[in-house]
């Protein structure tokens, strides 16, 4: 955790920039053999808009931003699970989230899943069911 970041052996900066063209100040532990930060990693396909509601967090571990519930949306489907659990593991890599908030919302969204699973196999069973009784 030093501040001698100008010193050129102190390679562990993101080389992205926020929104506003600052230039990113994630902590040396969140950037990635890239080179960039989690958020900024182009490798990663992260869409725009994340990445710039993620690089309004700077530096700050202890600033906690949480989730854009207009991002987060409606928890009904397999694909909001995806989605929910790909956002609130990026919020935790880039300190928007505690990681103790992170598992609080990954275990819900597990036990979320468990339950549509279970739910969806109902569905097929009874299908499955009455094309046996539909049938030949
Ligand atoms: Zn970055």
């Amino acid at each position: 955790m030093t501040e001698a970041a100008t010193v050129t052996d102190e390679p562990r900066r993101c080389l992205g920039t926020n929104q506003d063209g600052t230039p990113c100040g994630t902590g040396s532990e969140l950037i990635m053999p890239s080179g960039y930060c989690f958020a900024h990693d182009p490798h990663r396909a992260l869409d725009r808009r994340t990445a710039g509601t993620l690089g309004g967090i700077k530096s700050g571990a202890t600033k906690r931003k949480g989730l854009d519930p207009d991002q987060l949306g409606a928890l009904e489907t397999a694909a909001d699970a995806v989605r929910w659990t790909v956002l609130v593991a990026r919020s935790v890599a880039t300190g928007a989230l505690s990681a103790e908030q992170g598992r609080t919302v990954l275990a819900a969204v597990t036990e979320w899943r468990k339950a549509y699973e279970a739910g969806e196999l109902e569905e097929k069973l009874a299908a499955w069911e009455a094309a046996q009784q539909g049938g030949h």
